[in-house]
């Protein structure tokens, strides 16, 4: 026997390996039909998991703000049964939640187009109408990989090969469709509701490394709500209006180029205003700070012991720079050198990328890296590299 906890501390006893589904059926039809998920001891799990050990159990339902990140996943799920439906032949790779949403990405010869994504959406919504349960199965990693290799599935064997020894290998079924997956899920397809929105299409490399196959990217969101999709989108569209790098084009200050990333191109307009606000902030912290400056570009240990290289790195700009020679001057000459969209403004007055962004920090006096520990200071460190704008760091005693 097993003894379960519920939420309001009645404690009651049941035969070991009775699943959440079971438990919540006896307790009441309404309840099992509305519940998506369990947690026990606070980890959420597949409903049909059976229980082995004494533990506190909750019931998931929809609206649960921890049901949102299987809404979300479940709805990666039917995006890559829709696609492959749409159009056989296409691979399935990997498809995570992220924040605000989830994405997929497929290997496929011609890349998605926006277009595309009504179609898809509409063959989500017959999927998630067909109200199919997820169902698990565990399954060895010879039978994995053969039965992935039979369907043409190369990434999915990788992926298999990639996963731990020691880690049970599911696959979650829907339907007749199936995934390699690490779940939870909720108990069908239809409880993903209909408030998701395909967002748009994207490059990507497997693995983020720019060696492998170029694959195709469709990002989504999903709320348990309509409201909630709707209030997200309004949201998003607000913020595009404020979008800096649309902005920055349509005011004539500054734009962005993909030769740089995260790099301005600053125009003289924007230039002008970007140095009377250094001057005003020079003004203004003149009495209480001191001024130092940093080179942008550093070899990437110090990077990895920041920790932007692991959650960053493929927005870095990346080369293979002489040790001696200092990051940035290569950087500038590139710009300088090879500036290659038309940009009138900017190639009439060459001497302006001679002098990228203003890279200096202000620190507040007495405040000196030494102040910051051990092991927070590379990542201070880095801070002061990583801005491009004069940043001002607040840790440590002010000295007045
Ligand atoms: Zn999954």
């Amino acid at each position: 026997m097993v003894a379960l906890t519920f939420p309001d501390g009645a404690q009651r006893e049941y035969p070991a390996g009775t699943t959440g589904l079971d438990i919540a059926k006896g307790i009441s039809p309404s309840l099992a039909k509305r519940t998506v998920a369990m947690a026990l001891n606070g980890t959420v799990v597949d409903l049909a998991d059976p229980i082995q050990a004494d533990a506190k159990i909750e019931f998931v339902n929809r609206e649960d703000p921890r049901a949102l990140e299987l809404i979300r996943h479940d709805t990666a799920h039917v995006l890559a049964e829709a696609v492959q439906a749409l159009w056989p032949g296409t691979q399935v790779t990997i498809g995570p939640v992220i924040d605000n949403g989830f994405y997929y990405d497929f290997a496929r010869n011609d890349p998605f187009v926006p277009e595309d994504l009504p179609v898809i959406e509409k063959k989500m919504r017959e999927i998630i109408a067909r109200d199919k349960p997820f169902t698990r199965e565990e399954w060895s990693r010879e039978k994995a990989k053969q039965v992935f290799r039979d369907k043409g599935e190369n990434f999915k064997v990788e992926l298999v090969d990639a996963i731990p020894e020691d880690q049970t290998l599911k696959i979650y079924y829907q339907g007749d469709w199936f995934d390699l997956c690490r779940g939870p899920h909720m108990t069908s397809t239809g409880k993903i509701g209909n408030a998701f929105k395909l967002m748009k299409v994207a490059g990507a490399y497997w693995r983020g490394d720019s060696k492998n196959p170029m694959l195709t990217r469709i990002y989504g969101t999903a709320f348990a709500k309509q409201e909630e999709l709707d209030a997200y989108l309004k949201q998003m569209e607000e913020a595009e209006k404020r979008d800096h790098r649309r902005l920055g084009r349509e005011l004539d200050l500054f734009h962005f180029q993909e030769e740089g990333p995260g790099v301005v191109f600053w125009h003289a307009k924007g230039w002008t205003l970007f140095q009377a606000i250094i001057a005003y902030m020079r003004r203004r912290l003149a009495g209480d700070y001191d001024e130092v400056n940093a080179p942008q570009m550093l070899d990437k240990a110090l990077w990895e012991t920041s920790g932007h290289w692991q959650w960053y790195r493929e927005k870095h700009v990346r080369g293979a720079v002489g040790r001696r020679r200092s990051g940035r001057q290569a950087l500038v000459r590139h710009q300088a050198d090879e500036l290659p969209r038309p940009c009138a403004d900017l190639q009439a007055r060459p001497h302006q990328l001679s002098r990228p962004a203003d890279p200096s920090c202000r620190i507040r006096r007495g405040a000196s890296l030494r102040s910051f520990g051990r092991h927070a200071r590379p990542v201070a460190r880095a801070r002061l590299h990583a801005r491009r704008r004069p940043c001002v760091l607040h840790r440590g005693t002010a000295r007045r």
